[in-house]
């Protein structure tokens, strides 16, 4: 802690992973090496730096950069940038840190990384960001690479955002790596599927976990928050599993519809005209929206955080309990605090942590750079079957590492000592780096 002042998230992740790791150093004696779990929680390195653009009336505005490798023990750092006007080291740091445990959980040879800036693109003409995201790769080009870290997507940057930061680093490299940057369009080495996959990669281990309890989402309502990538894929693969979404958010409330969200216009509204989620209702005015609420009092059988971290707190955890949920997966990072996770494991709800169900997008980043290095293009629906037997095995990884520790049945312990362990004998093989 006072290492690393002012950055609770970070602190937040450690002590979350610190604590569900104990069943497996109580086991093991060699991974109470004091060594190793201070190697653990220390990043490999940090990049801070400057990002100078102009805006459309020639204004020079000033971000900060953000790049942290926290563990290349397993293959190059691995892991999405975020652009938010609340990004700060300490959020990039535990983003990173979820990553270790992630990447470790895919089984295909991933680092740890996560990046970012405090640029909001929000309300910026599409001119501005690219403007921002040039001078974001100017820097940021030196420290990159198919074999050191290969950034991704997050929070504000998607297809288009990609699209202008490879260009940059393409012009400032003289070379098209394609394996540099992972959720390019596929016109310039992209994937099919990663777009959808953090959001189906939810939803296929949900239905897994549903499973095993002998529950199907068949027929059950959904509440997911926020209305961007991965919240739309997580409605979208709900939806044809046989699930009826009433409710998903945006920054500024939530929208309501107990006969279940039109996803075609979402789609036009959120993606393609990029407005507001209040727009909907132009659309389809039986719908409500709720300024400045989150949804989570909305009664629903299964819920998908996939917005933001601290998202859903305890008394939203107890309300969603109190209303019958069956089962949660995190399609976020760390949405649920650590008193709303107590909340659902008392209650005996299916609990899918962030780092285990979300964790489709990057294993399908990592299937791009493999497309990338062998030149080859896989159809959807390939793509998405190996996803799908990617997040099978996470879910089988975790079900069997929790059985193994006493604790059947959850997913919290099974995740953390899976991919703890996986890091942890990768960092040692490596010697003492
Ligand atoms: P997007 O930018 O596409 O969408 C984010 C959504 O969350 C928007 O609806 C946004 O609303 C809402 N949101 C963001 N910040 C807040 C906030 N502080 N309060 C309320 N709502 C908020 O991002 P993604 O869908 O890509 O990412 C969502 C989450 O999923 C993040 O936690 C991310 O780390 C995680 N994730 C993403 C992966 C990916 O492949 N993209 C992979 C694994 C995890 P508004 O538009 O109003 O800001």
């Amino acid at each position: 802690m006072r290492r690393n002042p002012a950055e609770d998230e970070f602190h937040q992740a450690v002590s979350e992973v610190l604590e569900a790791i104990q069943p497996a150093l109580r086991r093991d004696p060699g991974l109470r090496d004091a060594a190793l779990l201070e190697r653990l929680c220390e990043p490999e390195r940090q990049v801070l730096f400057r990002v100078v653009w102009t805006d459309d009336e020639g204004r020079a505005h000033v971000n900060r950069g953000f790049r942290v490798g926290f563990s290349s023990a397993l293959g190059p750092y691995k892991g999405g940038l975020r652009f938010h006007r609340s990004v700060r080291l300490g959020t990039v740091k535990f983003l990173a840190f979820e990553q270790v445990f992630k990447n470790a959980l895919t089984g295909l040879g991933i680092g740890a990384g996560k990046g970012g800036s405090d640029f909001d693109p929000a309300g910026r003409s599409d001119a501005e960001v690219m403007r921002f995201c040039q001078a974001f790769m100017t820097e940021l080009h030196r420290h990159i690479g198919p074999r050191t870290d290969v950034p991704a997507g997050d929070i504000g940057v998607g297809g288009r955002e990609i699209g202008y930061l490879f260009g940059q680093y393409k012009r400032l490299t003289n070379r098209f790596d394609a394996g540099a940057i992972t959720g390019k369009d596929p016109l310039i080495g992209g994937s099919l599927a990663r777009p959808e996959a953090t959001g189906y990669g939810t939803v296929y281990f949900l239905d897994a976990a549903l499973t095993t309890r002998g529950e199907r989402l068949d027929g059950r309502t959904a509440v997911v928050s926020g209305s961007g990538n991965v919240a739309f894929h997580a409605m979208a693969k709900l939806r044809e599993l046989g699930a009826t979404t009433v409710a998903c958010s945006d920054s500024g409330g939530y929208l309501h519809d107990p006969a279940g969200l039109d996803l075609d216009v979402l789609h036009e509204v959120k993606t393609v005209q990029r407005q507001r989620l209040s727009a909907y209702l132009e659309h389809v005015p039986s719908a409500r929206f709720f300024p400045g609420e989150t949804p989570w009092e909305v009664p629903c059988d299964v819920a998908v955080p996939s917005a933001t971290q601290n998202e859903l707190d305890e008394p939203a955890a107890i309300s969603l309990v109190k209303n019958g949920v069956l089962g949660m997966a995190e399609g976020a990072n760390m949405p649920c605090t650590p008193a709303a996770v107590q909340v659902f494991r008392e209650a005996g709800v299916v609990f899918a942590p962030g780092k285990a169900a979300n964790a489709g997008g990057v294993a399908t980043s990592a299937l791009e750079m493999q497309q990338n290095a062998s030149r080859e293009r896989w159809t959807f629906e390939e793509t998405d079957r190996r996803l799908k037997a990617t997040m099978t095995a996470i879910h089988a990884q975790c079900l069997a590492t929790a059985d193994e520790h006493g604790a059947p049945g959850d997913y919290v312990t099974g995740a953390n000592i899976a991919g703890f362990r996986t890091a942890a004998a990768a960092m040692s093989t490596l010697g003492l780096i």
